[in-house]
C-alpha cells in the first residue's frame, strides 16, 4: 500500500458513495483535475453514475461491491449523508483513505448524538444547539420540559429538507405527533424566533490545514433551500467571525477530513444557535462553483487526494437560486411545461447548472443558478429577475 501521507495524483481513481447531484458535481470537479471517478449507488440511473468512468450498482452494504470499490480507489468519500456507517468502516478496514471518516458521518446521521455533541461544544465556542429533549419511550413524554413548547419534533435519523418534522404546540399534542412519526427516537426542539439562517462551509486537509468560505445566508421554502446569498446580507462582521471560528474549531475537534457544512440560526435577539452539520459539500455551498477561486467540490477532491487545499477567496457577490422539479409543471404533475431556459440563458451573469436527472418531480432538486453581480445588490437583483422569469 502507498504511504498514507503521499498525495493521490491525477490519473488515479477516486471513489464516491452515492450517485446524486452532489456526487455528479464532485465527479465533474475530479474529472476536470484529471482524476477518474468510481461511483457506487444502489439505483440504476444516477446523475453521477452516468458520467463517471466506472459505476458500480449495488447496495451500500454489499461487501463484494465495497471490495471492488476498494480495489479501484485509494480514497473514497460519501455524498449521501445517510450511507450506512458500516460501509465506511468496511472501506477503512480494507485500507482505503475514507474522508470524512465513519465516526464523523455517524455523528451527523443522528440528531440525538449531534445535539449532544453541539451542547458539549458550547463551552468552547459559546454557540450551542436549540434547547431540546430526547423522546425515545412513551414515559419520556411526561418529563418533557414545558418551556420547549411550541416546539418541533424531529426524527433522530433520516430527516432532510424538513421531512420527519412536526410542529407541536403543547405537551398534550406530543403523543399524537410522536405516533405520526412512527414512535422512532426523536428530538423535541424549542421553536426559536429566527431572524435569519446562515451556513458555514469549512474544509480540513489530511495535514490539519483548515480553510473557510464566506458564510452564506439561506432562505428556505417549505423546508427546502431556496436561495443562498454571499456575502450574507444581514450578518454582522463580528457574528461572521464567531461563526467561522466555531466551525473551524468543530472540524478539528471531530478530526474531520473534507468539506463540512454547519448550519446556524441567528435569532431576533442576536443570539447564534447551531442547528446541524452536514458531512459533505452542501447545497448552500453551490455558490462556490462560480463565485470562488476553488469550488467546494474541488476542495473535496483535494482533501481526499491529500493535496494542499485550494483558495476559498470569493471573486464576486452571488445569490444562488435552487431549481426544483416544480418548474417543469403548471400546478400539478399532469401539466408538464419546459422552464424558460432561453430567458435564463440570456443573462450573462446567471450560471445554470442542471443535474441530469431522468425526470422532474415536485420538490425534487433539479439544478441551481448562480447569479453573480459586481455588487451584492446586483447579484440579488439578478437572482430575483431570473426567479420571476422562471415563474
Ligand atoms: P433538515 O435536516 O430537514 O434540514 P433542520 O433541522 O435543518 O432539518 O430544519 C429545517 C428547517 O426548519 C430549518 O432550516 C429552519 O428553517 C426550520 N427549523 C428547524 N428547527 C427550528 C427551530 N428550532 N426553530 C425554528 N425553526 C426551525
Ligand atoms: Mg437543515
Amino acid at each position: 500500500m502507498a504511504d498514507r501521507m503521499e498525495p493521490i495524483l491525477p490519473g488515479s481513481f477516486l471513489g464516491i458513495l452515492g450517485g446524486g447531484q452532489l456526487g455528479r458535481m464532485f465527479t465533474q470537479a475530479a474529472q476536470a483535475m484529471g482524476y477518474k471517478v468510481c461511483v457506487l449507488d444502489p439505483g440504476s440511473d444516477s446523475p453521477a453514475g452516468s458520467i463517471a468512468e466506472k459505476f458500480i450498482q449495488a447496495d451500500y452494504t454489499d461487501s463484494v461491491a465495497l471490495k471492488e470499490l476498494a480495489s479501484i480507489c485509494a480514497s473514497v468519500s460519501t455524498e449521501f449523508e445517510n450511507v450506512p456507517a458500516q460501509a465506511l468502516d468496511e472501506l477503512e478496514s480494507l485500507g482505503v483513505f475514507v474522508a470524512p471518516r465513519s465516526s464523523c458521518v455517524s455523528l451527523a446521521q443522528n440528531r440525538i448524538a449531534e445535539k449532544n455533541f453541539l451542547a458539549t461544544w458550547k463551552s468552547e465556542t459559546n454557540i450551542g444547539p436549540a434547547p431540546n429533549f430526547v423522546i425515545e419511550h412513551d414515559a419520556d413524554i411526561e418529563h418533557t420540559p414545558a418551556d420547549l413548547f411550541p416546539g418541533i419534533l424531529k426524527t433522530a435519523r433520516m430527516g432532510y429538507d424538513g421531512k420527519g418534522q412536526i410542529t407541536v404546540h403543547a405537551v398534550a399534542d406530543l403523543p399524537a405527533a410522536w405516533a405520526e412519526l412512527g414512535k422512532v427516537p426523536c428530538v423535541l426542539e424549542k421553536r426559536l424566533d429566527l431572524d435569519f439562517e446562515v451556513s458555514a462551509l469549512v474544509v480540513r486537509g489530511y495535514d490539519d490545514a483548515v480553510v473557510a468560505y464566506p458564510v452564506s445566508q439561506n432562505i428556505h421554502r417549505d423546508g427546502i433551500l431556496h436561495t443562498s446569498t454571499v456575502p450574507a446580507p444581514s450578518l454582522k462582521p463580528a457574528q461572521e467571525k464567531k461563526i467561522v471560528d466555531a466551525a473551524k474549531a468543530l472540524i478539528r475537534k471531530i478530526d474531520y477530513v473534507g468539506v463540512l457544512c454547519v448550519e446556524f440560526f441567528v435569532l431576533k435577539n442576536g443570539d447564534i444557535v447551531a442547528n446541524e452539520i452536514a458531512p459533505r459539500p452542501h447545497n448552500s455551498g453551490h455558490y462556490t462553483m462560480d463565485a470562488c477561486v476553488s469550488s467546494q467540490f474541488e476542495q473535496q477532491v483535494r482533501a481526499m487526494a491529500r493535496l494542499p487545499l485550494g483558495d476559498t477567496r470569493q471573486l464576486a457577490p452571488v445569490s444562488m437560486l435552487n431549481l426544483l422539479g416544480d418548474l417543469w409543471f403548471e400546478g400539478s404533475e399532469d401539466q408538464v411545461k419546459e422552464p424558460a431556459w432561453n430567458k435564463v440563458l440570456a443573462h450573462p451573469d446567471a450560471k445554470l447548472h442542471l443535474y441530469g436527472k431522468s425526470a422532474p418531480r415536485i420538490g425534487r432538486k433539479m439544478g441551481h443558478i448562480n447569479c453573480l453581480g459586481e455588487a451584492l445588490h446586483e447579484a440579488r437583483q439578478n437572482c430575483a429577475a431570473v426567479a420571476s422569469e422562471l415563474g
